[in-house]
């Protein structure tokens, strides 16, 4: 059975981004990105506003041209390929449909060039019509659709026939969010059935997390964490990441051997790393959702679980959100945290009270980078 099993790890990428570089005078837009793009996999640049995904995008689309670098599809350059013989289809945030052809036309427009029967086309037409909810639509003119019925015209042209490889930059950007929602499960239902590799940008987490077998985090022009949403999650590769993907904890403290660390003169068991010195200055980051919240009574009955931690904090503040509470909380230090907690289990800790904070040592990410401010300024933004 292993013979026939091959992650796709194996497999040579589909398509190779190397050293790629794009300036404008002395600004770099994208900043020596190196990327691997499996053939058929769903991935997803995401990033705030100006980070350079589109700018990547359009690189690997053929509308602009690399100042250095290489584009490979299946080891062959890209670079002097027009867009048109790259059999990538695309679609951005504002396409231009033809604005004298009806729906219908518009969408069967890229079959009409490639000449194929008039049958096909007919079959699938109407197939990209009932995908994208516009069947009673089909005769009308772009100026006689809202804004979002035209993108889900440019989407349909754009995968009715096919291509190899679909890049969509924010293609959901200007519909309401229950739209954007079905269109969502519409493109990785669509991206299931079809095979095909997409490449997607958004500005938006969790339009990435819910689209995406992987995601490429940019900043700054530069991919600073790759991989599927529950690893970037879980363990983000550094601060920038865990601040911009979901909410985030940070302490900072000083490192006193391989397993713990001083936070507010309490010392705290961290996952063992290599290469961590004594009097290092490191960042701990705890997810809201993993710390446990004890009231001083709590806390003394119950003994502190092995592989965990304690701190004290008193609530500021308690906001319910329905499912679940979001408390605030400041220690003696004045660090403050976050913390989540189901509504359902939750004993609510009054404001003002003091309470005790717990979490698994296995549910701690440290990092090194805590005086990198341009890290954690960049996050937060989007
Ligand atoms: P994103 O899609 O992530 O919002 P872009 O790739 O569009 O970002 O842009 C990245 C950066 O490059 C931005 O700061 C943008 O202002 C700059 N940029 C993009 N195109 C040009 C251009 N033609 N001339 C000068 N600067 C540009
Ligand atoms: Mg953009």
């Amino acid at each position: 059975m292993s013979a026939v099993l091959k992650t796709s790890d194996d497999q040579a990428p589909l398509v190779s981004l190397r050293n790629l570089n794009k300036h404008y005078g002395d600004f770099a837009a994208v900043d020596n990105i190196n990327l691997d793009i499996r053939d058929g996999e769903f991935l997803t640049f995401l990033g705030s506003s100006g980070s350079g995904k589109s700018t990547t995008l359009s690189m690997l689309a053929g509308f602009e041209t690399p100042t250095s670098g290489e584009i490979l599809v299946n080891g062959q350059s890209l670079v002097k390929v027009p867009p048109h013989k790259r059999d990538i289809g695309m679609v951005f945030q504002r396409y231009s449909l033809f604005p004298h052809l009806d729906v219908r036309a518009n969408i069967a427009f890229p079959l009409t060039i490639r000449k194929l029967a008039a049958a096909d086309i007919e079959k699938r037409v109407d197939a990209m019509l009932k995908l994208v909810q516009l069947e009673p639509f089909a005769h009308r003119r772009p100026a006689q659709l809202s804004g979002g019925q035209q993108q889900r015209v440019a989407i349909a042209r754009a995968l009715v026939y096919e291509p190899r490889i679909l890049l969509m930059d924010e293609p959901l950007g200007a519909l309401d969010k229950k739209l954007r929602e079905d269109l969502q499960d519409e493109l990785r239902h669509l991206h299931r059935r079809l095979g095909i590799t997409i490449v997607y940008v958004t500005h938006d987490q969790e339009e990435a997390m819910r689209l995406s077998q992987r995601i490429a985090i940019f900043s700054h022009g530069r991919i600073v964490g790759l991989g599927t949403g529950s690893d970037l999650y879980q363990a983000p590769p550094n601060a920038f990441v865990a601040s911009f993907l979901g909410n985030s904890n940070f302490l900072r403290a000083t490192a006193l051997n391989a397993q713990q660390v001083m936070f507010e003169q309490q010392p705290l068991h961290v996952p063992a790393q290599a290469g961590r010195h004594t009097g290092q200055q490191v960042l701990l980051m705890v997810r809201p959702e993993q710390a446990q919240l004890l009231s001083v009574e709590q806390a003394s009955e119950v003994p502190l679980p092995a592989g965990s931690n304690e701190i004290s904090a008193r609530v500021e503040e308690v906001v319910f959100l329905g499912d679940s509470l979001t408390y605030s909380l400041v220690t003696a230090g004045g660090s403050r945290l976050s913390l989540k907690a189901l509504s359902v289990a939750a004993t609510v800790q009054a404001t003002g009270s003091e309470v005790r904070v717990r979490w698994q040592v296995a549910h701690t990410c440290v990092y090194h980078d805590w005086d990198d401010s341009d890290l954690l300024k960049g996050a937060g933004s989007h």
